[in-house]
């Protein structure tokens, strides 16, 4: 059986310019994009429904995410397995 790992950086932000990081480069820093709407996330019900991992967090600062909290639930509510959080924090 093949599996499916979701990566998802809720935000493209951070609120640290740590000096080795895009973040801190004026010419390598991500634009600002709109954060992940919650309420879309059941609009990939087929990808969460079969995950065996939610990596939440992966180049941008995640606890800054309004609705970090829902999103971790949605994925309890698919029934993903394993979900993790990198953070700076
Ligand atoms: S994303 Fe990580 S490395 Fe980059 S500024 Fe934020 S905490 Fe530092």
């Amino acid at each position: 059986m093949r599996y499916i790992a979701i990566f998802i950086d809720p935000v493209k932000s951070c609120n640290l310019k740590c000096k080795m990081c895009y973040f801190s480069d004026d010419k390598k820093r991500p634009k600002p994009t709109t954060p992940i709407d919650i309420n879309n996330i059941d609009k990939y019900k087929t990808l969460f429904k079969r995950a065996a991992k939610l990596q939440i967090g992966c180049g941008a600062e995640p606890t800054i995410y309004k609705h970090l909290a829902e999103l971790i639930q949605k994925g309890k509510e698919y029934g993903i397995p394993y979900i993790e959080i990198t953070t700076n924090g």
